[in-house]
């Protein structure tokens, strides 16, 4: 009878014996899964080693052992471990993140659906003033139309009635009066599979790229490399250049990282033009099914290229050569949940490990990553130009200040329209639809108005669960809180002092949406937000109709800043450059920068050339001033000097500390506890290089019912950070009561 180590995927900071029966058949090597009784349960394990005896426990055995062989090998293994303790998890559920779902036992793989019910758009769309005819009794109809209008047309039904709450009495209403048909339609098992395929673009090397090939392929294994490219400047061609080396010449394989597969649709096209069936694509919209499949083609050497978020870090590949990030800055990169892990840093300790390379690929890299560029721990490749003979597009600044006072007063039905589009933006706009050239509008503002205020005390309605705002939103009409999604209906009047005059402040992209195709009634307008783009593919369908040229302007949220490449857009608009910009957060200017120069490379990739005009309050601000002139030096080094006091990163390493619970003075209490623990731990060790800062409320001092503090820890000496997390995670005990939690956020994103 052997005996085994498990590690099980619950919050202890602990592995477990087992003894494995005579006549198991399964395997019981490490990495195998086991099933295991616990506390009168049974739970899933991942066997980690051999275990051992101790007399004063009874061991018990195992009740199963499910696999052939093991599912994940000793490097994984080894990588699982540098996780939990980095980020200070249990290695159970380190090792689960490693997982396909269908491995997990979370859920189980579900059938691939065949059909789908759609609703689409019939005949021609009527103009405005039809609209107000056809919908003057059916504002419910209209809005649902709008929808479907806005998502390009059509839209699973199944969609709308879950995620957006049309009832199907809505959706019937339109079929009858004949302004929508309902049918099913044929789901494609993975639409990137029957995406046309482009044929390669062979492009001869810039001399820069050139360079950078070069410098990647002679790279000794480990080696990490920031390839900072400014936007349009070639970084994907460097990429598959590289990739080609590896996998096709060494025969090695490769993973490449992106922020978000659904928002870089042609950055895959272009992988899959190149690599073909080599490729697997991990996107969100696989079933559990759909993604094990890939999960084991890449485990057997059939796929030879991961492609996906996040989480495709873990692919089961063997002799990796190759680790691509692109866009290395994106805060996606980071796990919100337990494990914590930072899909860029774990890259860099696997391709360690592996020998691989590491490229890391942004416009506007990370901090982090440029201070470890400069300081010579990484290598740095330059792009400063763009390929292809394109120029960086022309920045002009609009200032709303100047702008609000000096113009004549419009007329009252204007006023509104002025609040999100200026006079230099309305005839940027007027040009590019005369010229039949493209242009994108951001503004990072979901929903219809920010906020709503009552006009006569000021109250300002806020979610129930949470210290935030609630959304009006318009379609379908309710207000929504971003945090927790809870809804409610407008109501009529303030709860607070019964006072009628509820005003709604602050724009969104639903509001401007509606004052884009008033203002302009023949423009063809699409709408890409969260809200727009629920349903798997509603992301492609809007890109792609952007790219056949059959819309005017593209307006949406950040997710228009990234990675699309249309040369017919001449023009990018920042709606409200502003947003975000004083979020108490010490990244707030650096994603500010990062934001405004991303969407600003959105423009004049043709050679046609291009325009950005940002509207802004805060003109002065080094972020908008930078980006006006695409200077990333200047922003990096003004933006640098003010994390030296008090000190942030990458001066400093930080750890967040966030003790939640359902009552606020327990939660408060809690929070001063341990920050007391922290420091008399400090007193105890005084080798230990870390300050305690706080406890104080989080900056939401609410979520999902749920009362927030926390306390930062920051040292310069990430060894003594991590060994004093690890001390607080296992030795501090969290009092059974007021649901109270505890959670450590290692190198945090956000300090919201
Ligand atoms: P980035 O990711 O750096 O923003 P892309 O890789 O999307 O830039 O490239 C921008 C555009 O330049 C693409 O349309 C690409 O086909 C083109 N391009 C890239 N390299 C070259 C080159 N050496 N010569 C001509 N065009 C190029
Ligand atoms: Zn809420």
């Amino acid at each position: 009878m052997s005996l085994i180590d498990v590690a099980l995927a619950l919050p202890l900071y602990r592995t477990f014996t087992y003894s494995v029966p005579e006549g198991t058949t399964g395997s019981v090597a490490a990495g195998s899964r086991v099933i295991v009784p616990f506390h009168g349960g049974r739970e899933l394990g991942i066997v980690v080693g051999t275990g051992v005896a101790n007399d004063a426990v009874r061991v018990k055995s195992i009740a199963a052992a499910p696999d052939e062989g093991p599912v994940l090998s000793d490097a994984m293994i080894a990588l699982c471990r540098w996780i939990a303790d980095y980020y200070v998890a249990p290695l159970g559920v380190a090792l689960r993140a490693a997982l396909p779902a269908a491995l997990t036992g979370a859920e189980a793989p579900e059938p691939t659906r065949a059909k789908r019910r759609v609703a689409r758009l019939r005949g021609e769309l009527p103009s405005l003033m039809q609209r107000e005819k056809v919908f003057a009794r059916a504002p419910q109809q209209r809005a649902l139309y709008e929808l479907i209008e806005a998502v390009g047309g059509s839209a699973a039904v199944e969609s709308l009635q879950e995620k957006l709450h049309f009832s199907s009495s809505v959706l019937k209403g339109l079929a009858t009066r004949g302004l929508v048909d309902v049918e099913d339609e044929t789901v494609a098992r993975d639409p990137f599979l029957s995406r046309a395929r482009m044929s390669p673009a062979r492009h001869t090397p810039t001399e820069a790229q050139r360079h950078a090939i070069a410098r990647l392929s002679a790279a000794p294994p480990g080696h990490v490399a920031l390839l900072h490219g400014v936007t349009g400047s070639g970084k994907t061609l460097v990429y598959l250049e590289l990739l080609r080396r590896v996998v096709i010449e060494q025969n090695r394989t490769a993973i490449v990282l992106v922020p978000e597969i659904a928002l870089t649709p042609q950055t895959v096209d272009r992988f899959r033009a190149e690599f073909g069936d080599r490729i697997a694509v991990l996107h969100s919209a696989l079933s559990t099914g759909e993604r094990y499949d890939a999960w084991l083609a890449l485990a057997r050497g059939e796929k030879r290229i991961a492609v996906g978020a996040r989480s495709a870090i873990f692919a089961p590949l063997r002799d990796l050569g190759a680790i691509i990030v692109d866009e290395e800055h994106e805060s996606s990169y980071k796990q919100g949940e337990s494990p914590r892990y930072h899909a860029r840093e774990v890259a860099i300790v696997r391709a360690r490990a592996a020998g691989a390379v590491v490229v890391l690929g942004s416009a506007t890299p990370s901090l982090e990553s440029w201070t470890n560029a400069t300081s010579g721990k990484y290598e740095l490749l330059t792009l400063p130009d763009r390929a292809g003979g394109a120029s960086l597009p022309e920045v002009r600044v609009v200032d709303l200040r100047v702008e609000r006072t000096t113009t004549t007063p419009p007329p009252a039905a204007d006023v509104t329209f002025r609040l999100a589009v200026s006079e230099p933006l309305e005839t940027a706009l007027r040009d590019r639809l005369a010229k039949k050239e493209q242009s994108i509008l951001l503004l990072n503002r979901r929903g219809y108005s920010a906020f709503i205020q009552c006009g006569t005390c000021g109250d300002v309605t806020v979610c129930p669960n949470c210290s935030i705002s609630l959304t009006y939103h318009r379609t379908p009409e309710q207000l929504v809180c971003h945090y927790c999604q809870h809804v409610e209906p407008l109501q009529l009047a303030c709860v607070r002092c019964g006072g009628q005059r509820l005003r709604q402040r602050g724009l969104g992209t639903q509001q401007v949406e509606r004052l884009l195709s008033e203002r302009f009634p023949d423009a063809r307008v699409a709408r890409m937000d969260v809200d727009t783009t629920s349903g798997k593919w509603a992301h492609t369908e809007i890109l792609d109709r952007v790219g056949a040229g059959h819309v005017d302007i593209l307006l949406g949220t950040q997710m228009i800043a990234k990675g699309l490449d249309f040369p017919n857009v001449t023009l990018v608009g920042v709606i409200d450059a502003d947003v975000g910009i004083n979020l108490p957060d010490f990244r707030a200017s650096e994603r500010c920068f990062q934001l405004l120069s991303q969407v600003a490379g959105r423009a004049g990739r043709g050679p046609k050339g291009g325009e950005v005009l940002i509207q802004t309050r805060t003109p002065s601000h080094h972020a908008v001033r930078c980006a006006v002139t695409h200077d990333y030096h200047r922003f990096v080094e003004q933006e640098l000097a003010g994390r030296h006091d008090p000190p942030y990163p990458p001066d400093v390493r930080l750890a967040n500390v966030v003790v939640s619970g359902t009552q606020e003075e327990a939660t408060a209490t809690f929070a001063a506890t341990a920050a007391a623990w922290m420091r008399d731990l400090l007193a105890a060790k005084p080798a230990l290089r870390v300050s305690v800062i706080g406890p104080a409320p989080c900056p939401v001092e609410r979520v999902k019912q749920r009362w927030r503090w926390h306390v930062l820890l920051k040292s310069d000496r990430p060894a003594d950070l991590g060994r004093m997390v690890n001390y607080l995670a296992r030795r501090l005990e969290v009092p059974r009561q007021f649901g109270l939690r505890m959670t450590i956020d290692r190198d945090p994103q956000q300090l919201m």
